[in-house]
């Protein structure tokens, strides 16, 4: 499957084709599934793709692009991804 879109926003701030922004559902660093990784102990994420909670999109940090769509194993992963844990 190729993707062609593009997001709108810079490398700091993301805005969604479905609307989502940084301050409303977020963001966060993904695979290229579309899970979610949990951050380092430091905070530092060596990785470049992030999902968008809301529709799944997969955006290519630097360049924006959107390289794919969260398939249904990773989103189940998302949605019972356990934040306590990190
Ligand atoms: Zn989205």
């Amino acid at each position: 499957m190729k993707f062609r879109e593009k997001i709108e926003g810079d490398t700091d701030w993301f805005k969604c084709r479905c609307g989502n922004e940084p301050h409303s559902d977020g963001f966060f660093p993904c695979d290229y599934d579309g899970r979610i990784i949990p951050p380092l102990i430091d905070g530092k994420w060596e990785g470049h793709l992030y999902v968008c909670i809301r529709c799944g999109r997969i955006i290519e940090q630097y360049t924006l692009d959107v390289v794919g769509v969260t398939n249904e194993d990773a989103a189940f992963h998302n949605a019972n991804f356990d934040w306590e844990n990190y």
